[in-house]
């Protein structure tokens, strides 16, 4: 049997912008606060696009999606995930499972968790069973324990069909 274990990191600044929705894993979250970035700074959908495409040896989302692309300018990283899928079917996989960990003291990932993970469950067209979605805090220490940012660490298995 082949199967392929990946694995993505992402960060992006906290900020607060009521202009600008705070997005993760493909949801629009209610929130005072919003994640700072030249895409839509899904950091859950970043580090799971990377950990899909890390399996596979490929890319990375930098190299197929340039920060510095005037085009990429807020765009919806539902797209990202849609590339990463591509490769998936293109090479003969399937995604087994994903799991999710989102670093950082605020805003509370709790309250949204089955929202992000039905979201997910759409996008990556697996069940929501297939969908592990934590949180945890660096209890104050650093940059996330001073609520300026929010990091996400995300592993995807694959197996060959
Ligand atoms: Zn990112």
């Amino acid at each position: 049997m082949d199967i392929r274990l990946g694995n993505g990191l992402d960060f992006h600044r906290l900020i607060q912008d009521s202009h600008r929705p705070l997005i993760l894993g493909g949801a629009t979250i209610e929130s005072e606060f919003a994640l700072e970035g030249h895409s839509d700074a899904d950091i859950i959908l970043h580090a799971l696009a990377d950990a899909i495409l890390g399996a596979l040896a490929g890319p990375d989302i930098g190299e197929l999606f340039p920060d510095t692309d005037p085009a990429l300018k807020n765009m919806d990283s539902a797209r990202i995930i849609e590339k990463a899928r591509s490769f998936v079917t293109d090479r003969g996989f399937s995604i087994s499972n994903v799991d999710i960990t989102i670093i950082g003291e605020r805003p509370k990932i709790k309250p949204h968790k089955e929202t992000i993970r039905r979201s997910l469950s759409r996008l990556l067209a697996i069940d929501v069973e297939r969908i592990g979605i934590k949180a945890t805090t660096t209890e104050k220490m650093g940059f996330a324990g001073r609520g300026e940012g929010l990091g996400c660490l995300a592993t995807a298995l694959l197996i060959k069909l």
